[in-house]
């Protein structure tokens, strides 16, 4: 059975722009139902960055793109705004898609390399009926300065930029229409590490001055860390851990968590003594056969006798209103005032608040 998981309020009570309610992606394949998202319940507040988090492999892209519809959910919910888009037709939905946009991992393969960058750009103000003629190009021109471009860039065509340029013309077309809701799926991990950076600073920079809402997919967890207001991370099509940025940090509950955490690398030496790495066994199960009961238990060092045969329920913990209300995990281990398990195995990576106030 899938464990339901409660409804969180997006950071400091932000109005929701994205609410995803117990949504699945199942689809067949490998001669059995492949279960790439199994009942994911999620929330993005006007505004706020969400960091979705996990292996390769755990869901994180499919929950993305069935949040802008770019794959169909065989279940559950996705509301956009408030209005239920779950079902709607493409025709129905053509309208709507101004307020959403997911900007790709890899920018070569999603912009036209037949187009040059202004056509690019402008085609969703064209489609939408925004700004015709002038009145787009004007816009492109102050859309390529906002991404730190010339406006001769406009008349160049994608293969004649770099990796880090491109990724710049993508954000900029999916912003070109004001959306307030942008997924980014893993927007910098196809970049040299050199520029990678600089898009990431780009984004933040951008979200902060609009105020969009934001599902930032990443493996990277200094990213997420940089970027993100909350995080919730996924194990094998669901969400095991989610909490403000500055708490997950300094205080993982899940198992899971604290194995990607402890593998993360820590800027203070002082702090990177002490850690200890988690090294998980064993490969991410199949997701076309899920472990029975908790689906981390085939890996997790601290796996009991319960753990094998009942799925832990996604439980609310206490937890800092102000940041963005409670805590949320699935673990029968962790008590229900936040006790966790064996903490000293991986103690906290940050002693500071979040590095999303200095930015
Ligand atoms: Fe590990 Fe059991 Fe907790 Fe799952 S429920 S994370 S197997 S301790």
């Amino acid at each position: 059975m899938i464990p339901t998981q409660p409804p969180h309020t997006p950071g400091g009570g932000a109005t929701p722009v994205l609410e995803l309610d117990a949504l699945e992606r199942h689809f067949a394949g490998h001669g059995g139902i492949v279960r790439a998202a199994d009942g994911v319940t999620l929330t993005v507040g006007k505004g706020e960055v969400v960091g979705l988090v996990g292996e390769s492999g755990s869901g994180k892209s499919t929950v993305g793109r069935c949040a802008v519809r770019l794959d169909e959910p065989t279940g559950g919910t996705v509301r956009i705004n408030g209005r239920d888009v779950t079902r709607l037709s493409r025709r129905a939905l053509r309208p709507l898609r101004k307020d959403f946009h997911l900007v790709f991992q890899d920018p070569s393969s999603s912009l036209d390399p037949r187009m040059t960058v202004g056509q690019i750009i402008a085609e969703p103000l064209r489609l939408h009926g925004i700004a015709k003629k002038d009145a787009a190009r004007a816009r492109t021109a102050e859309l390529l300065g906002q991404v730190g471009l010339r406006p001769e860039h406009a008349q160049r065509r994608p293969h004649e930029l770099s990796g880090g340029q491109r990724q710049r013309i993508s954000i900029a077309r999916a912003l070109s229409v004001d959306p307030d809701l942008l997924v980014a799926d893993e927007p910098t991990s196809a970049l040299d590490v050199s520029v990678q950076a600089s898009v990431l600073n780009l984004l933040a920079d951008l979200q902060r001055d609009r105020g969009f809402g934001c599902l930032f997919i990443t493996h990277d967890l200094a990213a997420v860390e940089f970027l993100a207001d909350r995080i919730a991370v996924m194990y094998l099509g669901q969400i095991v851990e989610q909490a403000p940025t500055a708490e997950l940090f300094a205080d993982p509950k899940h198992p899971y968590t604290r194995a990607l955490l402890s593998a993360a690398p820590v800027p203070d030496p002082a702090i990177q003594r002490t850690r200890r790495r988690i090294v998980l066994s064993g490969e991410l199960p199949s997701p076309l056969a899920p472990p029975p009961g908790c689906r981390f238990h085939t890996r997790c060092p601290l796996a009991v006798d319960r753990c094998r045969t009942e799925a832990p329920e996604l439980r609310e913990l206490p937890g800092n209103a102000a940041e963005g209300g409670g805590r949320q995990v699935s673990c029968h281990l962790v008590g229900d005032d936040g006790t966790a398990p064996d903490a000293a195995a991986a103690p906290a990576l940050r002693t500071i608040p979040s590095t999303r106030t200095a930015r």
